[in-house]
């Protein structure tokens, strides 16, 4: 006999690390926008696993690349070479503008070998004396869940209880392009930023920000690393969100959806003179650049290239914006969005945003509440028009209740 979904959340309980508090819907299946429960239940995704679902649920050209890939080699580790690595790389480069690639597996360790990467720069290239090298961040920025990462984190939940951090990192205010001057000086080997900030809710700096950033950087000498794991490949109604902007940093940090929602990529892209300075030995990951991974990732790339999903988030963003404009005053105090992807405020008398999206759940869509009463909707960039006026039709419901 198959559990029922009440079931089978009673059963993880004792079994499994209290690390999450997921909506309470047990997902068995899913199809390019919709996932169905165990009951059969059925329910249009609006989260798209934060962006790793840009293309959907299984679509059927990463699936039929996975298949392939899966019937003739999956792992060599980088040991050897294998035949998918190369046309990954030269792919990935080419896409982003960049010279370089270093395949990792999650967003963390794409931060985390930036993170290397542009310290080792600062001693090599730079000449930063050793270990003195600084790297500013944002206040509010969400990198990943590794001891250093959260060491620089400014969410308390994040990093209480898991010192002693990582030094060498000094935070300053978002979308404060004096604030960063000032605190960049001799020692800075890198500014790392979202373009975006996606957990904290979707916070869209000022037009200028980030072309400012890349100027301050470029003047004082030091790395622009954008982490583009949540707000790149499709998006915002850009291959990257620092397109807005025709900005190209040193080094582009990727993850979520260059895996298509099926196995964990990420990557780091950048300039050869800096992810030039790792010589071997001096970094690398058992997973980073299988066989399997690459050949996902080419079939992202190839989907990517067409222009077709950007172009996608950039129509659907204006009637997503459009309709969330409707509903200010109406429930909703606020919201920002770029593209596919938006931060909304709601009415804290209404409901928690976790009570808002438990009652979007009952409507049949699947949101997640980043904090307080802020939810953020990011679908699948495949998702229609009708299922989209029907998802914020769904929510002016949940609101006016
Ligand atoms: N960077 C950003 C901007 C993210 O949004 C996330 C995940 O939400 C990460 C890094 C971490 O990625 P992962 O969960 O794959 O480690």
């Amino acid at each position: 006999r198959t559990r029922t979904s009440a079931e089978l959340i009673k059963a993880e309980k004792p079994v499994l690390a209290h690390n999450y508090h997921p909506l309470p819907v047990v997902v068995a299946r899913a199809e390019g926008t919709w996932v169905e429960d165990v009951e059969g239940r059925r329910y249009l995704d609006m989260l798209a696993g934060y962006s790793a679902l840009n293309f959907g649920h299984r679509h059927p050209a990463l699936i039929e690349a996975a298949h392939r890939q899966l019937d003739r080699l999956t792992l060599t580790s980088r040991a050897f070479h294998n035949d998918r690595l190369a046309e990954f790389a030269e792919r990935l480069a080419s896409l982003t503008g960049q010279d370089m690639v270093l395949p990792m597996n999650t967003g963390a360790e794409a931060v985390e070998s930036g993170i290397k990467v542009a310290r080792k720069w600062a001693y090599e290239v730079k000449g930063v004396p050793a270990d003195r090298a600084t790297i500013v961040v944002a206040a509010d920025n969400f990198h990943g869940r590794t001891t250093t990462i959260v060491g620089f984190s400014t969410d308390e939940t994040a990093r209480s209880g898991f010192g002693p951090f990582t030094p060498g990192f000094r935070i300053v205010p978002y979308n404060d392009l004096k604030a960063l001057e000032a605190a960049i000086d001799e020692t800075t080997a890198a500014v790392l930023i979202e373009p975006i900030q996606g957990e904290a809710g979707v916070i869209v700096p000022d037009d200028g920000y980030l072309a400012g950033v890349r100027e301050l950087t470029r003047r004082a000498g030091c790395l622009f690393v954008a982490d583009e794991i949540q707000s790149g490949l499709g998006r915002t109604g850009r291959t990257l969100a620092v397109e807005h902007e025709g900005v190209v940093p040193d080094l582009v940090l990727l993850g979520k959806a260059l895996g298509g929602g099926i196995v964990p990529v990420s990557a780091v892209v950048g300039r050869r003179e800096v992810l030039g300075v790792l010589r071997p030995g001096e970094h690398g990951s058992t997973f980073g650049g299988n066989p399997l991974s690459a050949a996902v990732g080419t079939a992202v790339i190839d989907l990517l290239e067409t222009g077709e999903f950007q172009r996608r988030a950039a129509r659907l963003g204006t009637v997503l914006r459009e309709e969330l404009t409707g509903l200010v005053g109406r429930g909703v105090v606020g919201f920002r969005s770029r593209g596919l992807w938006a931060g909304v405020d709601v009415d804290p008398a209404i409901g928690t945003g976790r009570e808002i999206s438990e009652r979007l759940m009952r409507e049949g869509v699947l949101v997640k509440d980043t904090h307080g009463s802020t939810i953020r909707l990011a679908p699948p960039l495949t998702i229609t028009e009708d299922e989209l006026r029907s998802a914020l039709a769904s929510l002016e419901k949940v609101l006016a209740a």
